[in-house]
């Protein structure tokens, strides 16, 4: 027997530096070892700069999202700004049966959905240091027009207060230890006593 992977979901507002966290946080685990691996989600909003096909997305058409929805592919999906993103079904349970921990990068409203289908799934909630640090972040980014940039700062009121909802708060001021809360985190998830019941029958040859 072995333990199971981790199901962590993790969310946060629009540039509250998730993603950075999130890629910071796989790099390190690769580095020492830790069977970590990033789910990549599916997006019918168009590729920005920075970003990379099968990296940060699977970039696809709205007809192919919408062929996805009808045909069961995905765990869960949303419409965030007019665009369509979703979690593909494929490869996450056999992972977390084998061993590996996934991590899912969604919005609050897909993890509610993730939750009902994966009980034991943890949620983490990456929370900015302060409102003026978001917005700043938001515009250095320089991805958004003006007016996403206010529709994503209005989203991020919202969605903060639901961070109690969460299992888990990170605060993402300085990267490094965020995405080293992160990883401890998924490593304390792993030994909770519930997910080890297979040990005390090996340690005691049953
Ligand atoms: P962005 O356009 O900034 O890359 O993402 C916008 C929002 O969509 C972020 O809050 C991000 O976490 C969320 N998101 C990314 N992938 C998924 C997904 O697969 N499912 C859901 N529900 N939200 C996602």
């Amino acid at each position: 027997m072995h333990d199971k992977g981790v199901l962590a979901i993790v969310s946060g507002p629009s540039a509250a530096g998730k993603g950075t966290v999130v890629r910071r946080a796989m790099n390190i685990a690769a580095e020492i070892g830790q069977d970590v691996q990033l789910s990549i989600s599916m997006t019918s909003r168009g590729i920005k700069k920075d970003e990379e096909e099968g990296v940060t997305y699977y970039y696809v058409t709205r007809e192919r999202f919408e062929e996805a929805i009808a045909g069961d592919e995905l765990i869960e999906y949303n419409c965030y700004n007019g665009n369509y993103y979703g979690t593909p079904k494929k490869a996450i349970a056999d992972r977390i049966e084998r061993g590996t921990s996934v991590v899912l990068e969604i919005d609050v409203n897909g993890a509610d959905q993730v939750v009902k289908l994966f009980p034991e799934a943890v949620r983490i909630f990456v929370m900015p240091p302060s409102m003026e640090e978001l917005e700043k972040r938001i515009r250095l980014r320089g991805r958004e027009t003006e007016e996403e940039i206010v529709q994503r700062l209005a989203k991020a009121k919202e969605e903060i207060p639901r961070a109690l909802d969460y299992d888990y708060i990170i605060i993402n001021d300085i990267i490094e230890d965020a995405a080293g809360d992160l990883l401890n985190t998924i490593v304390a998830e792993k030994n909770r006593s519930c997910r080890k019941k297979w040990i005390i029958d090996e340690v005691l040859g049953k």
